[in-house]
Protein backbone atom coordinates (compact mmCIF):
# COMPACT_ATOMS: atom_id res chain seq x y z
CA UNK A 1 0.00 0.00 0.00
CA UNK A 2 2.79 2.34 -0.91
CA UNK A 3 0.58 5.23 -2.50
CA UNK A 4 -1.31 5.54 1.31
CA UNK A 5 1.91 5.89 2.68
CA UNK A 6 3.39 8.38 -0.30
CA UNK A 7 0.88 10.60 -0.01
CA UNK A 8 0.91 10.53 3.72
CA UNK A 9 4.21 11.95 3.68
CA UNK A 10 3.14 14.86 1.49
CA UNK A 11 0.36 15.31 2.66
CA UNK A 12 0.28 14.71 6.75
CA UNK A 13 -0.46 17.70 9.50
CA UNK A 14 1.96 19.03 11.83
CA UNK A 15 0.18 18.10 14.66
CA UNK A 16 2.51 18.24 17.88
CA UNK A 17 1.19 14.74 19.86
CA UNK A 18 2.96 12.90 16.43
CA UNK A 19 6.37 14.03 17.81
CA UNK A 20 5.54 13.93 21.78
CA UNK A 21 6.28 11.68 24.74
CA UNK A 22 4.08 8.72 25.27
CA UNK A 23 2.08 10.70 27.98
CA UNK A 24 1.55 13.69 25.00
CA UNK A 25 0.56 10.47 22.97
CA UNK A 26 -1.90 9.45 26.00
CA UNK A 27 -3.33 12.74 26.62
CA UNK A 28 -3.57 13.47 22.60
CA UNK A 29 -5.69 10.24 22.39
CA UNK A 30 -8.41 10.85 25.39
CA UNK A 31 -9.18 14.57 23.79
CA UNK A 32 -9.46 13.14 20.83
CA UNK A 33 -12.45 10.73 21.32
CA UNK A 34 -15.04 12.80 20.20
CA UNK A 35 -13.44 15.98 19.74
CA UNK A 36 -12.20 17.19 16.54
CA UNK A 37 -8.65 17.79 16.35
CA UNK A 38 -8.75 21.91 16.04
CA UNK A 39 -10.51 21.95 19.67
CA UNK A 40 -7.99 19.60 21.07
CA UNK A 41 -4.78 21.41 20.55
CA UNK A 42 -5.20 24.77 22.68
CA UNK A 43 -5.76 22.53 25.07
CA UNK A 44 -3.90 19.48 24.32
CA UNK A 45 -0.45 22.06 24.76
CA UNK A 46 -2.24 23.71 27.71
CA UNK A 47 -2.85 20.35 29.70
CA UNK A 48 1.25 19.45 28.15
CA UNK A 49 2.47 22.65 29.71
CA UNK A 50 0.68 22.41 33.31
CA UNK A 51 1.49 18.56 33.72
CA UNK A 52 4.08 17.15 31.63
CA UNK A 53 4.31 13.76 33.28
CA UNK A 54 1.67 11.84 34.26
CA UNK A 55 3.16 12.41 37.90
CA UNK A 56 2.20 16.22 37.60
CA UNK A 57 -1.01 15.76 36.70
CA UNK A 58 -1.89 13.11 39.45
CA UNK A 59 -0.14 15.18 41.95
CA UNK A 60 -2.68 18.12 40.80
CA UNK A 61 -6.35 17.83 41.91
CA UNK A 62 -9.63 16.56 40.37
CA UNK A 63 -11.55 19.71 40.05
CA UNK A 64 -8.01 21.90 38.55
CA UNK A 65 -8.16 18.72 35.95
CA UNK A 66 -11.96 18.79 35.28
CA UNK A 67 -11.34 22.83 35.17
CA UNK A 68 -8.90 22.35 32.27
CA UNK A 69 -11.50 20.51 30.43
CA UNK A 70 -12.72 23.47 29.35
CA UNK A 71 -15.17 23.17 26.72
CA UNK A 72 -13.93 19.68 25.33
CA UNK A 73 -17.46 18.06 25.82
CA UNK A 74 -17.71 14.38 27.69
CA UNK A 75 -15.30 15.94 30.84
CA UNK A 76 -15.96 12.13 32.31
CA UNK A 77 -13.08 11.76 30.03
CA UNK A 78 -11.08 14.44 32.10
CA UNK A 79 -11.71 12.30 35.01
CA UNK A 80 -10.55 9.14 33.71
CA UNK A 81 -7.45 10.79 32.22
CA UNK A 82 -6.99 12.04 35.90
CA UNK A 83 -7.26 8.25 37.41
CA UNK A 84 -5.26 6.92 34.38
CA UNK A 85 -2.27 8.87 35.81
CA UNK A 86 -2.76 7.77 38.99
CA UNK A 87 -2.64 4.69 38.27
CA UNK A 88 0.42 5.32 36.24
CA UNK A 89 2.19 6.36 38.90
CA UNK A 90 1.23 3.81 41.47
CA UNK A 91 1.54 1.37 39.37
CA UNK A 92 4.05 1.76 36.47
CA UNK A 93 6.23 4.12 38.19
CA UNK A 94 5.36 7.21 36.30
CA UNK A 95 5.68 6.13 32.81
CA UNK A 96 3.19 5.23 30.59
CA UNK A 97 3.37 1.55 29.99
CA UNK A 98 4.36 -0.23 26.54
CA UNK A 99 2.31 -3.66 26.20
CA UNK A 100 -1.14 -3.62 25.27
CA UNK A 101 -2.12 -5.83 27.70
CA UNK A 102 -0.84 -3.02 30.52
CA UNK A 103 -2.19 -0.19 28.55
CA UNK A 104 -5.84 -2.16 28.37
CA UNK A 105 -6.16 -2.37 32.23
CA UNK A 106 -5.67 1.74 32.42
CA UNK A 107 -8.41 3.32 33.14
CA UNK A 108 -10.70 4.73 30.18
CA UNK A 109 -8.15 2.98 27.85
CA UNK A 110 -10.20 0.32 25.66
CA UNK A 111 -8.97 -1.58 22.44
CA UNK A 112 -9.04 1.54 19.90
CA UNK A 113 -7.22 3.71 22.13
CA UNK A 114 -4.51 0.87 23.42
CA UNK A 115 -3.62 0.10 19.99
CA UNK A 116 -3.41 3.96 19.20
CA UNK A 117 -1.16 4.39 22.30
CA UNK A 118 0.61 1.52 21.17
CA UNK A 119 1.25 2.46 17.45
CA UNK A 120 1.81 6.39 17.95
CA UNK A 121 3.50 6.34 21.21
CA UNK A 122 5.75 2.77 20.96
CA UNK A 123 5.86 2.53 17.12
CA UNK A 124 4.54 -0.72 17.04
CA UNK A 125 2.47 -2.33 14.07
CA UNK A 126 -1.24 -2.13 15.32
CA UNK A 127 -4.45 -2.70 13.90
CA UNK A 128 -5.92 0.41 14.92
CA UNK A 129 -9.32 1.26 14.27
CA UNK A 130 -10.52 4.83 14.56
CA UNK A 131 -13.81 6.50 12.55
CA UNK A 132 -11.68 7.66 9.64
CA UNK A 133 -9.92 4.03 9.27
CA UNK A 134 -12.73 2.07 9.44
CA UNK A 135 -14.88 4.18 7.19
CA UNK A 136 -11.82 4.07 4.92
CA UNK A 137 -11.31 0.75 4.86
CA UNK A 138 -15.18 0.25 4.34
CA UNK A 139 -15.76 1.81 0.93
CA UNK A 140 -12.43 1.02 -0.48
CA UNK A 141 -12.38 -2.70 0.00
CA UNK A 142 -15.61 -3.37 1.24
CA UNK A 143 -18.08 -1.16 -0.82
CA UNK A 144 -19.98 0.41 1.79
CA UNK A 145 -20.44 4.01 2.36
CA UNK A 146 -20.15 3.44 6.35
CA UNK A 147 -19.60 0.46 8.77
CA UNK A 148 -21.53 -0.62 10.82
CA UNK A 149 -21.43 -0.89 14.55
CA UNK A 150 -18.45 -2.07 16.38
CA UNK A 151 -15.34 -3.50 14.79
CA UNK A 152 -15.87 -7.10 13.99
CA UNK A 153 -13.60 -9.81 13.12
CA UNK A 154 -13.48 -10.02 9.77
CA UNK A 155 -13.16 -6.22 9.76
CA UNK A 156 -10.07 -6.76 12.45
CA UNK A 157 -8.57 -9.28 10.09
CA UNK A 158 -8.95 -7.21 6.48
CA UNK A 159 -7.22 -4.39 8.82
CA UNK A 160 -4.00 -6.43 9.83
CA UNK A 161 -3.90 -8.02 6.55
CA UNK A 162 -3.31 -4.62 4.79
CA UNK A 163 -0.64 -3.37 7.28
CA UNK A 164 3.00 -3.20 5.64
CA UNK A 165 5.18 -5.72 6.51
CA UNK A 166 8.01 -3.88 8.78
CA UNK A 167 4.97 -1.36 9.86
CA UNK A 168 6.40 1.30 12.64
CA UNK A 169 3.24 2.63 13.45
CA UNK A 170 3.27 4.86 10.78
CA UNK A 171 0.31 2.88 8.35
CA UNK A 172 -2.13 3.40 11.41
CA UNK A 173 -1.25 7.01 11.22
CA UNK A 174 -1.48 7.39 7.13
CA UNK A 175 -4.63 5.62 7.19
CA UNK A 176 -6.34 7.42 9.53
CA UNK A 177 -4.74 11.20 8.34
CA UNK A 178 -6.39 9.59 5.16
CA UNK A 179 -9.71 9.18 6.04
CA UNK A 180 -9.61 12.49 8.19
CA UNK A 181 -8.52 14.50 5.33
CA UNK A 182 -9.64 12.59 2.09
CA UNK A 183 -12.24 9.82 2.75
CA UNK A 184 -13.81 12.17 4.75
CA UNK A 185 -17.68 11.54 6.24
CA UNK A 186 -19.60 13.82 3.59
CA UNK A 187 -18.01 14.97 0.41
CA UNK A 188 -15.06 12.30 0.36
CA UNK A 189 -12.20 14.01 -2.56
CA UNK A 190 -12.15 11.09 -4.45
CA UNK A 191 -10.21 12.82 -7.44
CA UNK A 192 -7.38 13.60 -4.89
CA UNK A 193 -7.62 9.87 -2.84
CA UNK A 194 -4.57 7.55 -3.58
CA UNK A 195 -7.07 4.61 -3.85
CA UNK A 196 -9.16 6.12 -6.45
CA UNK A 197 -8.48 3.70 -9.22
CA UNK A 198 -8.95 0.52 -6.57
CA UNK A 199 -12.47 1.99 -4.21
CA UNK A 200 -14.82 -0.22 -4.69
CA UNK A 201 -17.79 1.89 -3.37
CA UNK A 202 -17.02 4.68 -6.03
CA UNK A 203 -16.38 1.82 -8.88
CA UNK A 204 -19.72 0.88 -7.80
CA UNK A 205 -21.18 4.56 -7.94
CA UNK A 206 -21.47 5.35 -4.12
CA UNK A 207 -24.53 3.09 -3.17
CA UNK A 208 -26.09 3.96 0.07
CA UNK A 209 -26.42 2.26 2.94
CA UNK A 210 -29.49 2.76 5.53
CA UNK A 211 -26.75 4.41 8.05
CA UNK A 212 -26.85 8.12 5.52
CA UNK A 213 -30.64 8.06 7.16
CA UNK A 214 -28.51 7.68 10.68
CA UNK A 215 -29.56 11.61 12.52
CA UNK A 216 -27.15 13.40 13.99
CA UNK A 217 -27.72 13.22 17.55
CA UNK A 218 -29.78 16.56 18.15
CA UNK A 219 -27.64 18.99 20.55
CA UNK A 220 -29.97 22.10 21.49
CA UNK A 221 -32.20 21.52 25.02
CA UNK A 222 -30.37 17.94 24.92
CA UNK A 223 -29.47 16.74 28.16
CA UNK A 224 -25.88 16.78 27.03
CA UNK A 225 -26.08 20.44 26.89
CA UNK A 226 -27.53 20.75 30.25
CA UNK A 227 -24.44 18.71 31.81
CA UNK A 228 -22.47 21.42 29.87
CA UNK A 229 -24.05 24.17 31.12
CA UNK A 230 -23.84 23.03 34.73
CA UNK A 231 -20.39 22.20 33.75
CA UNK A 232 -19.36 25.23 32.11
CA UNK A 233 -20.62 27.67 35.06
CA UNK A 234 -18.79 25.49 37.78
CA UNK A 235 -15.36 25.93 36.01
CA UNK A 236 -16.03 29.65 36.17
CA UNK A 237 -16.76 29.78 39.50
CA UNK A 238 -15.42 27.73 42.93
CA UNK A 239 -18.74 27.46 44.15
CA UNK A 240 -22.54 28.20 42.86
CA UNK A 241 -25.42 27.98 44.14
CA UNK A 242 -28.03 25.67 43.17
CA UNK A 243 -30.48 28.57 42.80
CA UNK A 244 -28.08 30.69 39.98
CA UNK A 245 -27.26 26.80 38.31
CA UNK A 246 -31.06 26.23 38.20
CA UNK A 247 -31.79 29.45 36.79
CA UNK A 248 -29.03 28.73 33.79
CA UNK A 249 -31.94 26.15 32.52
CA UNK A 250 -35.45 26.67 32.17
CA UNK A 251 -36.61 23.17 32.40
CA UNK A 252 -36.69 21.98 35.68
CA UNK A 253 -36.89 18.43 36.07
CA UNK A 254 -33.87 18.05 32.96
CA UNK A 255 -32.01 20.47 35.48
CA UNK A 256 -32.07 17.95 38.26
CA UNK A 257 -31.42 14.84 35.95
CA UNK A 258 -28.71 16.63 35.06
CA UNK A 259 -26.71 17.38 38.75
CA UNK A 260 -27.82 13.97 39.54
CA UNK A 261 -25.96 12.19 36.50
CA UNK A 262 -22.73 14.65 37.24
CA UNK A 263 -22.75 13.69 41.21
CA UNK A 264 -23.27 10.16 40.23
CA UNK A 265 -20.43 10.26 37.68
CA UNK A 266 -18.15 11.63 40.27
CA UNK A 267 -17.51 15.04 38.43
CA UNK A 268 -19.02 17.60 40.58
CA UNK A 269 -20.33 17.84 44.49
CA UNK A 270 -22.51 18.95 46.65
CA UNK A 271 -21.61 21.40 49.42
CA UNK A 272 -24.68 22.65 51.23
CA UNK A 273 -26.91 24.43 49.30
CA UNK A 274 -24.10 25.30 46.51
CA UNK A 275 -22.11 22.75 43.80
CA UNK A 276 -18.56 22.95 43.23
CA UNK A 277 -16.54 20.58 40.82
CA UNK A 278 -15.68 17.52 42.42
CA UNK A 279 -12.25 17.85 43.99
S1 LIG B 1 -11.87 7.03 -3.70
FE1 LIG B 1 -13.20 8.36 -2.51
S2 LIG B 1 -14.55 7.01 -1.37
FE2 LIG B 1 -12.86 5.75 -2.14
S3 LIG B 1 -11.38 5.69 -0.48
FE3 LIG B 1 -10.80 7.41 -1.77
S4 LIG B 1 -11.86 9.22 -0.93
FE4 LIG B 1 -12.79 7.39 -0.05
Amino acid sequence: MEPILTWYREHRRDLPWRATSPWGVLVSEFMLQQTPVHRVLPQWQRWLELWPTPADLAAASLSDALREWGRLGYPRRAKRLYECAQVIVAEHGGAVPRSIEQLRKLPGIGEYTAAAISAFAFHQSEVVLDINIRRLYARCWAGVSEPKGSPNNSERMLARALIPVGDDGTWAAATMELGALICKARKPLCDQCPLSEICLWRATDYPLTSDEQRKVAKWHGSDRQCRGVIMHALRESELVSNAKLAALWSDSSQYEKAIASLLDDGLIEKRGKSYSLAR
